[in-house]
């Protein structure tokens, strides 16, 4: 994971860190969250379309793969979602 933490240090506009979220997403597709986790998972979801892109992208890959944890993803996964959280960063 400490790609995903040397990344994400910066917070989305409410609530939660992106951070936080993307170690959540996995439990969260596997319904492992507490009611009030996943209200706050949800609502930050609401607000910020580069977790949406990344749960999206994770769906994806359980769907194709069959199940996966966030130290099973692929070098390729890795370089895209470094792409999109890097860019996301620039424009912010
Ligand atoms: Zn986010």
């Amino acid at each position: 994971m400490s790609f995903l933490s040397g990344l994400l240090r910066f917070r989305a506009p409410a609530g939660l860190p992106c951070q936080q979220v993307v170690e959540m997403v996995t439990d969260y597709l596997e319904s492992a969250l507490s009611a009030a986790d996943r209200r706050r998972l949800e609502h930050h979801l609401a607000g910020c379309p580069h977790c949406t892109e990344y749960l999206a992208q994770i769906r994806e890959t359980i769907r194709l793969a069959g199940r996966i944890t966030p130290e099973s993803l692929t070098p390729q996964m890795r370089s895209d979602l470094t792409d999109l959280y890097r860019r996301w960063r620039t424009e912010g």
